[in-house]
């Protein structure tokens, strides 16, 4: 702190993201990366942009990328906005989207961005907490608000809420936004997506992080009724009129055309998952039943925060979170198989 600061920043609580270590050779399941890496096609895009075009702006409105997204999820260019990464279209959607002055409902437990981005832009946040099997009840949404927002699947939990539910909370607030974060949508979720003509007040987010191998890159994107996307694109003509540099542009549309890669990994992903989980199981875990590329597990005796420093000091790096409910539990991305058996053998020696 110093005199320097405006008081605005004095009162900040900022996101901690997880940690991302400097040491080679540790086997790190903490941050929820792809382990299967990004399309050749990706790079091959990124070095020939490399090559030519780095002395020009990119376009602002990302174009091409947008016109690629839109058809491969069937909706039009206008319905799709893009970001550095989907945190940076969260932000606007909470700056832009949102009611100020009235709560904005997320579950608890959920994404801590969340949070972040209410201090940041003084908004109330309600949480509601989940269900004893840490599931979203959509009759909790029933109430006043200013806009709704939780990730399907729930982050950390893992647990998918069928669209049918979803669609009980956007029929529950004909006037919010509501907005369902589908970062780990890939694997094994049916997306939103297909839902935005019927409601008006739907706003779908997406990352390339996840399923498409791109978290180095930072592209996200909202698809939404285009009155919604006209107010992001206003928030981020305000903020940052060039997102997306010309690499992550190229990259992202060479990662969209390339679906065997992409359905390639989400597979690999999901079977690693299953068999990932009856090993934790075998091991007296209690896993939750997930459609993400984590597993959220608890052992039935051994305390998670224990158990994820007895696996640091074999250089197995696994997220625990120290918060009242979770602080049980492990959330450990799914690795390749050589890594997720580091896991169970290090587990296993515990
Ligand atoms: N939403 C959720 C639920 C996440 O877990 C993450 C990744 N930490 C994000 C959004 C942000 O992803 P990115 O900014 O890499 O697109």
């Amino acid at each position: 702190m110093s005199k320097f600061w405006s008081p605005k920043v004095n009162d900040l609580v900022p996101y901690v993201p997880g940690e991302q270590p400097k040491m080679a050779n540790l086997v790190k399941l903490n941050t929820n990366e792809n382990p299967f890496g990004p399309s050749p096609r990706v790079i091959e895009a990124i070095q020939a942009e490399l090559n030519d075009n780095l002395r020009l702006y990119p376009d602002p409105e990302g174009d091409s990328l947008r016109q690629t997204i839109a058809g491969y999820h069937k909706v039009k260019p206008e319905q799709v906005f893009l970001g550095n990464g989907s945190d940076e279209v969260l932000a606007h959607i909470f700056y832009g989207l949102f009611q100020h002055g009235e709560p904005v409902l997320f579950p608890d437990v959920t994404y801590s961005f969340y949070p972040v981005y209410c201090g940041l832009y003084n908004i109330e946040g309600k949480k509601i907490p989940l269900t004893d099997t840490f599931e979203i009840n959509p009759d909790d949404f029933r109430q006043p608000n200013g806009g709704v927002i939780f990730p399907n699947p729930n982050a950390p939990t893992g647990r998918y809420l069928e669209l049918a539910k979803v669609e009980e909370i956007l029929k529950a607030n004909p006037d919010r936004v509501v907005v369902v974060d589908e970062a780990y949508i890939d694997f094994g979720g049916e997306s939103a997506i297909t839902l935005v003509d019927a409601y008006p007040n739907l706003l779908v987010s997406q990352t390339l992080s996840k399923a498409r191998s791109l978290a180095g890159l930072r592209v996200g994107f909202a698809v939404g009724h285009p009155d919604l996307i006209e107010a992001l694109n206003r928030v981020k003509n305000s903020f940052n009129s060039y997102p997306l540099d010309r690499l992550a542009l190229a990259g992202a549309k060479a990662a969209y055309e390339d679906e065997a890669w992409f359905r390639k990994c989400c597979d690999g992903v999901i079977a690693e998952r299953e068999r990932l989980s009856a090993a934790l199981e075998k091991l007296d875990f209690e896993v939750l039943p997930s459609r993400a590329n984590f597993v959220f597990a608890r052992h039935k005796s051994q305390a998670g925060e224990l158990l994820a420093q007895g696996l640091r000091e074999q250089g197995i790096i696994v997220r625990h979170f120290s918060k009242p409910r979770i602080s049980d539990f492990l959330r450990i991305t799914i690795g390749t198989p050589e890594q997720n058996d580091a896991l169970i053998k290090g587990l296993q020696s515990l």
